[in-house]
């Protein structure tokens, strides 16, 4: 099943979105861009729940 995720979604003020055939292949596109955006070196524990909260069927 299809995947995605929107910055928005967790109330970052960021226009990324991205989309993916698994969720474990969307993970690998948000922690891409968690680093070069966010200037997330990794993502903690809190946010990670956020983000699979947000985490849609696409
Ligand atoms: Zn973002």
């Amino acid at each position: 099943m299809a995947k995605k995720f929107s910055c928005r979604d967790i109330g970052m003020d960021c226009s990324f979105s991205a989309k993916a055939a698994n969720e474990s292949d969307l993970m690998e596109k948000i922690k891409v861009h968690a680093k070069s955006a966010h200037n997330m070196q990794t993502i903690d524990a809190a946010t990670m729940g956020k983000i699979k909260k947000a985490i849609k069927e696409a």
